[in-house]
């Protein structure tokens, strides 16, 4: 088999182990198929990149499993119309995987290095709906709102302010909540006047939201 070959078993072996872990939305396994998870590890830790496991990333950060990058992608209820917020690029993976999903998509992180990253990779993918930018997430990025959607991928114990208000009325927003370094609640919110409605949707363990922008890398 060639490399390609190898590596298209993998990832339809890989679709699979999803189904079976219950994410059922057929939009949702297709965009994740797209995406070469691969790419976005670190080369050490390719061999890892089609498991439904963790994986630590630049700047002391963590990529969440698939199985999660999944169910947090299902429970935004995406269309094809929608703007969506990421808050948390990382290694670019969960916004090259809504990118498929929606007809925008806007991503930030606190690191300069991940954020110089990610462009690389939807670069390489051309992928031309994705916009990375560096930011203090928790201040959100009033001039691209408001967002149909906006997903944050870092433990915060409330939603901030300003990514509410950045957030059109009936929008979904996904956060884990709770304290740093222990487990979490992933929450799914809708956003009903100036309020949220709050479900849980599962335990998790995020690295932390941290306001500003990183002064080095
Ligand atoms: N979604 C990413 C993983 C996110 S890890 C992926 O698919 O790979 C959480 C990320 O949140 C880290 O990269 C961290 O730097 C970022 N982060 C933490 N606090 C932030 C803030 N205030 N603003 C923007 N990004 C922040």
């Amino acid at each position: 088999m060639t490399d390609s070959e190898a590596e298209r078993a993998e990832r339809a072996a890989f679709i699979l182990s999803l189904r079976r872990r219950g994410i059922r939305d057929l939009a949702v396994l297709r965009a994740l198929e797209m995406v070469p998870r691969g790419l976005f590890v670190d080369p050490t830790l390719r061999r890892h990149a089609y498991e439904d496991v963790a994986l630590p990333i630049a700047c002391g950060q963590t990529m969440s499993q698939p199985s999660l990058v999944a169910l947090m992608t299902e429970a935004l209820a995406l269309n094809a119309e929608h703007t969506v917020l990421e808050i948390g690029t990382g290694s670019g993976y969960q916004a090259a995987v809504l990118s498929h999903l929606a007809a925008q998509v806007v991503t930030m992180d606190r690191y300069r290095a991940l954020v110089g990253e990610a462009q690389t990779r939807f670069q390489v993918l051309g992928l031309r709906n994705v916009a990375a930018f560096v930011g203090d997430g928790t201040q959100g990025l009033p001039g691209r709102a408001p967002y149909d959607r906006i997903m944050i991928t870092a433990a915060t114990g409330e939603v901030p302010r300003a990514l509410v208000d950045q957030l059109k009325p009936g929008g979904v927003l996904i956060a884990p909540i709770g304290a740093p370094r222990e487990v979490q609640k992933l929450r799914r919110f809708i956003k009903d006047g100036g309020n949220l409605e709050a479900s849980d949707l599962m335990d998790v363990r995020f690295v932390p939201l941290v306001a500003g922008v990183a002064a080095l890398l």
